[in-house]
């Protein structure tokens, strides 16, 4: 099969390419001034431009629109209006508005809102965000739109995201000039998402209840072989998994997603996905459509795409690195460390900026990748701890050592005075190869692990944002003063020299899987939140909202409202899994359990009959009668903890019950259905194996 990319790539794409060509010059122009400094837009110009998207969709087979937001559900909303008006003598005509472009009004009431609904009204509106892409996909236009109540509390994870990056820019340029940079006046977060995987046989996946009803098994004795032999990272792809990923691929590229690198990850049946970088804004968009567009894709295959954070317990789970920088509008990436002295400095301030906003704020990031699938990964021996630290690199490390020990840092043949020499170029490469870091600096942008694979990667990207617009503003107060003055490295270096003082705690090199670590981080002061119910209430701590609020990005009631919604996606989502367990237990395992023991004690009897000796099967037969004892009684107290749990109405303490009580009989009732299983035929054992599932792609 030959595809042309450059010819099929965002062929579904209303792009900036196709605006151009379709618009009227001056609509275009003003789109575009529109884009750019979120203004408004006029209504004349909304007219045109849905009047060109209108026929451009209907020419890619469009017989619908709608907008396309994402609500605090986790997952991408639409509602979808045909274009049909009607005509004289019953005739129909194909319509669209600046209007209807522009604005949405979908009931607001069935989506989460935490608590806003009471003081608001239940109506919400969509409104068009021009900064992301409009595309078509199954005989439909997407607009992009924020989601907002009707009193204009915000009900998505759009909105912060915009308002965080806008609030970056702002704080961004004003630093910016104090470096010399007069011609800057944009500068935007870049990401650039890995998206992990797992690939599984449908025909596995429907004979799992578990799998189908919350993404992950709840149990599944560890097969003979799991991923020691790392002969799964990077081996060559099998001919299923290929087709799957070039079919992937093919469908990325037409919404204009510049899939670039995949290959098999850590875990059996695991791959990976990355997209070339780009702004948070359409980064998070892309994302969210590649997601979806995986686990279409893999049902014309006859698979199923598992983006849950753990669907197999003993093999690696799946996260999403959110690789994260900012560029200016002149086309510097401002994690790049530059070739010049001032480059350098800029470069340096920036990154104490990112070294005391992430040890402030280590909190904020922890919890901006808390979910209770991702519990299970992080601090797993497997994924980054749930300790933040910021990983630079020996080179870098060493440089600024000397900035706070005010020594001159030598290489072999090279001296580095801050603001003089030009850094040594550090190699790119090997700065990346600490991967136990959860937020690593990888030569010319920072990796954060942690975010799970399923996540919305809007969250992380906007507390990244804010804080670093929140570090800038700071540095910039106490360095404005002295820009371009002589004095004005010096205050640099005096500033760059007590940050460091100060936060170097969060800086850690070594491994954060080893369990000194924990230890050492302890002692560093470092906050160490292992679940979600730890590190969620931490969300509406003062210093945290003084920040949200200080950039208009979430007042005190959408944080709060945030707060809960996640708390009680965690109570349903452990719910659900323990009562899918019981549901398995009783009609399926245990049932299964009995029928076997049963049978066992029939072949005995007959035996016995005959006088042949029985040994081996009345040792299996009270090995699983005294197992299925105690699995039986695991199944009552799970239905126990989890009606006790269910009956709690306070949102934390609910949440905790489920993480203490619920969640640690789950535990044990699937270490006992793991014993039984490992002692029962394959043929008896009700739903397949784990090596069944993960080893027969
Ligand atoms: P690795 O697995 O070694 O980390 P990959 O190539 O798989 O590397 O992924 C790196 C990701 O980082 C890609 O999505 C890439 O586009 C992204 N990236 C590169 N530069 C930047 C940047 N300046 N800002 C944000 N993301 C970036
Ligand atoms: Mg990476």
């Amino acid at each position: 099969m030959n595809v042309n990319i450059p010819e099929i790539f965002a062929c579904n794409v209303f792009s900036d390419e196709v605006m151009r060509t379709k618009l009227p010059k001056n609509v275009y122009k003003t789109l575009r001034r529109t884009m750019l400094k979120n203004e408004p837009l006029d209504m004349t110009t909304a007219d045109f431009v849905a009047s060109a998207m209108k026929d451009w969709a209907i020419e890619k087979g469009a017989t619908h629109y709608t907008h396309w937001f994402q609500p605090m559900t986790g997952s991408t909303a639409e509602k979808h209006d045909s274009f049909i008006s009607p005509a004289p003598n019953g005739t129909a005509i194909m319509e669209f508005s600046g209007k209807a472009l522009v604005k949405g009004e979908p009931d607001a009431s069935s989506f989460p809102s935490g608590g806003l609904r009471q003081t608001s009204n239940a109506r919400g509106y969509t409104a068009w965000d021009p900064t992301s892409n409009c595309f078509v996909k199954d005989g439909s236009l997407y607009i992009p739109t924020v989601f907002v109540s009707y009193t204009g509390e915000i009900l998505d994870k759009k909105t912060p995201l915009l308002r965080s990056m806008q609030a970056l820019s702002k704080t961004a340029v004003r630093f910016l000039k104090m470096f010399g940079n007069e011609r800057v006046t944009r500068v935007t977060s870049t990401v650039g998402a890995e998206q992990e995987y797992f690939l599984i046989d449908k025909k596995m996946y429907d004979q799992r209840e578990d799998l189908i009803l919350t993404g992950r098994t709840l149990f599944g004795a560890k097969p003979p072989k799991g991923q020691e032999l790392d002969d799964q990272y990077f081996a060559n792809l099998r001919p299923r998994i290929a087709a799957y990923m070039a079919d992937l691929d093919e469908e990325l590229w037409k919404l204009g997603i510049y899939s670039k690198t995949k290959h098999n990850e850590v875990a059996p049946a695991q791959h990976e996905m990355a997209p070339i970088f780009t702004t948070s804004n359409l980064g998070t968009d892309q994302n969210e459509l590649a997601m979806e567009v995986m686990e279409k894709v893999a049902l014309r295959h006859g698979l199923v795409c598992l983006l849950h954070e753990k669907p197999f317990e003993g093999v690696n789970g799946s996260g999403k690195h959110n690789n994260w920088s900012m560029s200016t509008n002149d086309g510097q990436n401002l994690l790049d460390p530059g070739d010049t002295p001032m480059e350098n400095l800029q470069f340096l301030t920036i990154l104490c900026a990112l070294i005391k906003g992430v040890d402030e704020y280590a909190d904020l990031m922890r919890l901006s990748a808390a979910s209770a699938g991702n519990d299970h990964r992080l601090g797993a021996d497997e994924a980054p701890p749930a300790i933040i630290s910021m990983f630079l690199g020996e080179e870098l490390d060493a440089v600024l050592k000397a900035i706070e020990e005010d020594a001159v840092f030598k290489t072999e043949n090279q001296t580095f005075e801050i603001g003089v020499n030009a850094l040594p170029s550090f190699p790119k490469d090997s700065t990346d190869r600490n991967r136990t870091s959860p937020f690593a600096f990888t030569g010319n942008r920072f990796e954060f692990r942690m975010v799970g694979s399923s996540d919305n990667i809007a969250c992380p990207n906007v507390l990244l944002n804010t804080i670093v617009a929140e570090e800038l503003s700071q540095f910039t107060e106490i360095l404005e003063p002295f820009a371009g003055t002589e004095g004005f490295e010096a205050e640099v270096k005096k500033l760059l020299k007590n940050v460091l003082k100060e936060h170097r705690r969060i800086i850690f090199n070594g491994d954060g899987y080893s369990p000194e670590w924990v230890k050492e981080a302890a002692r560093r002061g470092l906050p160490n939140y292992p679940s979600t119910v730890d590190c969620m209430p931490h969300y509406t701590d003062e210093k945290n909202l003084r920040i949200f609020r200080k950039f208009a990005i979430y007042n005190r009631n959408e944080l709060t409202a945030r707060t809960e919604i996640h708390l009680e996606k965690y109570s349903k989502t452990v719910r659900i899994e323990a009562r899918t367990m019981v549901e398995m237990a009783r009609k399926q395992l245990l049932p299964a359990t009995l029928e076997y023991i049963d049978k066992l004690c029939k072949s005995i009897a007959t035996k016995k009959q005959i006088g042949f000796t029985c040994m081996t099967e009345e040792k299996i037969a009270k090995k699983l009668n005294d197992l299925a004892d105690r699995f039986y009684d695991s199944i009552v107290r799970l239905e126990e903890q989890d009606k006790e749990a269910c009956a709690i109405s306070d949102v934390l303490g609910q949440a905790k019950a489920y993480h203490d009580h619920v969640l640690a009989e789950m535990d044990i009732m699937r270490s006992i259905a793991d014993e039984i299983e490992l002692n029962m035929p394959a043929a008896a054992w009700p739903i397949p194996a784990y090596s069944e599932i993960i080893y027969n792609v």
